[in-house]
């Protein structure tokens, strides 16, 4: 029986033309697209580590937390002004000041900046602040948003819907593609399986790393905060995203000696383990262990 609708990883050169490694035997079976954001590079020899709050709920609470990052060894630093929340009543973000504020973080640490846009209206201001836009994970099949995030010239994170399935995931990054913009780093960040909040958050799919990679020629990283919800799953989460193939990281990370964070609390690491996280991270890049498994 013939369903609308179904497609599988044989459709890609059909579905994603411009992304799909069987229309670009350039790429080769294993060659990745560098994405470079101010010099940072996905896909390069290292992996990239992105470290930062959640949300960027004040200037010191953000400076703070820049510094740490970049004593960590971190690339890049992470922060929503505009936040994604299931309640309407919570914490929204801080919106333009916020952005004013990742850019100061910027300026201090050197640390290029990435930062979600989750609306058409928004893309053309945080494209003003910020270094690479965030489509979170929600949004991944806002199309009129993929498009618009493809024209304002800046690299895109697109994050994975927390239910889409492979083939959709790279559908949505084929949308921002079709801009002009093949500057599109993409971002596992668990499904909704059967975890379901028992024991954490989401299902971190480590399987779907060697299968984006083996799909499509574009860099893929890892959230392992998002995906776990649980601070102490975020280090060993992170080192088996690596050993899968993940060719960055971004994790939550805020300052124990200052206020809890509004969102998301416990699942943020402190600037000591991410530290050891960006050990890991280098000392694997480095040494011959990767050549020997999926990377
Ligand atoms: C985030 O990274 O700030 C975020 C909200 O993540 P996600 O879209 O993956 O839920
Ligand atoms: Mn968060």
């Amino acid at each position: 029986m013939k369903i609308a609708g179904q497609v599988s990883l044989s459709d890609l050169p059909r579905i994603c033309p411009l992304l799909c490694r069987k229309t670009h035997p350039e790429y080769g079976e294993t060659d990745t697209r560098v994405v470079e954001v101010r010099g940072v590079r996905f896909g390069g020899e290292r992996p990239v580590v992105i470290g930062g709050p959640c949300a960027v709920e004040s200037q010191e609470q953000t400076l703070n937390v820049a510094r740490g990052v970049r004593r960590a060894g971190a690339d890049m630093l992470r922060g929503g002004a505009y936040k994604p929340r299931t309640s309407p009543h919570d914490f929204q973000g801080t919106g333009r000041d916020g952005l004013r504020i990742l850019s100061d973080a910027r300026e201090e640490t050197g640390l290029p900046v990435v930062t979600e846009a989750m609306d058409t209206r928004l893309v053309e201001q945080v494209a003003e602040f910020a270094d690479m836009i965030q489509i979170g994970s929600r949004n991944m099949q806002n199309y009129p948003l993929l498009a618009e995030a493809g024209r304002a010239g800046k690299p895109v994170l697109l994050k994975r819907g927390m239910a889409a399935s492979l083939v959709e995931w790279l559908g949505a990054a084929e949308y921002i593609a079709q801009q002009g913009n093949l500057d599109i780093v993409l971002c596992e960040r668990g499904i909704k399986a059967f975890a379901g909040g028992e024991y954490s958050r989401y299902v971190l799919d480590l399987n779907v790393i060697p299968a984006v990679r083996a799909h499509t020629f574009l860099p893929v990283i890892v959230d392992p905060s998002h995906a776990t919800g649980v601070a102490a799953m975020v280090e060993p989460a992170s080192r088996a995203a690596l050993e899968f193939g993940s060719q960055g990281l971004i994790i939550e990370v805020s300052d124990p000696s200052s206020a809890r964070p509004q969102c998301d609390a416990v699942q943020s690491i402190d600037p000591d383990t991410l530290a050891s996280i960006v050990r890991f991270a280098h000392a694997r890049a480095d040494s011959s262990v990767e050549k020997e498994s999926f990377a």
